[in-house]
């Protein structure tokens, strides 16, 4: 069966969400400012993580953050690897997680651009991706992004209570494309969890990562709550149905409004373009 295209009407009201005159908060874990509509809850562009003022959250802050969010919105990665190197140390599932996302961010941003940015050096490319001597090559960092998300989930084995835990938990299967494990987390944060957006979330993440051809019914709920993030999901869903032109219009006025990077954008919508589009 062919899968329902996505109304035009729901593409058409996400084009018009003034996304500009969104509330900003900043994320308690990677620092980056989340655009908020409700101007308390949202989930970060760049992580994912899920932040709402109105509870106490109890994110480890430590002295380097601050340095590390700066190195991140320069797009200075080397820095920013440095400095979260000295983070890591505390042992926390937040900072954890932040490092599995981060060192993900970093090795697609060097493959896409080896890849796609320089004709010519197809050499230097395979070179940059692969050579166990270049720090920062693509594969290490893929590897470096993994080992993070496993130490996170060792970590938080025994805390499974804490609907923020299990909801980081789940992303990190996600992220490792461990989607039966996943699976198992997202059951757990919809028995659990008292916050329906971020049940909401998580099984949006869920079926657009997983289903090839995701219904676009599983983001109807965080496009009506106007989360910024769903207006990624969907750009990605429209280029899965080939519908090019509304997924340019959409992230043209996405990536205007946010402030880069968005690793969603990256690591997934671009990615998704690329491999759609032949490119
Ligand atoms: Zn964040």
């Amino acid at each position: 069966m062919k899968p329902k295209r996505i109304s035009t009407i729901i593409v058409n009201e996400a084009i018009a969400t003034d996304i500009n005159s969104f509330s900003q908060i900043e994320c308690p874990c990677c620092g980056m400012e989340i655009l908020s509509a409700d101007g308390h809850s949202g989930f970060c562009q760049f992580c994912e993580y899920y932040t709402n003022t109105n509870y106490i959250q109890n994110v480890p802050d430590t002295v380097q953050k601050g340095d590390f969010t700066a190195a991140l919105k320069k797009a200075d990665l080397p820095a920013a690897s440095r400095i979260l190197e000295k983070m890591v140390v505390a042992n926390k599932p937040e900072i954890f997680y932040l490092a599995g996302n981060f060192y993900a961010y970093f090795s697609d941003s060097i493959y896409m651009d080896v890849n796609y940015a320089s004709e010519g050096f197809m050499e230097k490319n395979s070179e940059h991706r692969t050579n166990s001597e270049f720090e920062f090559n693509s594969m290490h960092l893929t590897s470096k992004s993994r080992e993070y998300f496993y130490k996170l989930l060792k970590i938080t084995n025994a805390e499974k209570e804490d609907q923020s835990i299990v909801f980081l938990r789940f992303m990190s299967y996600m992220k490792l494309k461990k989607h039966a494990e996943a699976e198992w987390e997202l059951n757990s944060l919809r028995t659990l969890s008292k916050d329906a957006m971020l049940v909401q979330y998580a099984s949006a993440v869920f079926y657009a990562r997983t289903e090839k051809e995701p219904d676009a019914s599983h983001i109807i709920p965080l496009l009506q709550n106007k989360t910024t993030n769903a207006y990624y999901y969907l750009a990605k869903m429209l280029i899965n149905q080939k519908q090019f032109s509304y997924a340019e219009e959409l992230l043209k006025k996405i990536n205007k409004s946010t402030i880069m990077p968005s690793a969603i954008y990256e690591s997934f919508v671009l990615k998704g373009l690329r491999a759609a589009s032949g490119l």
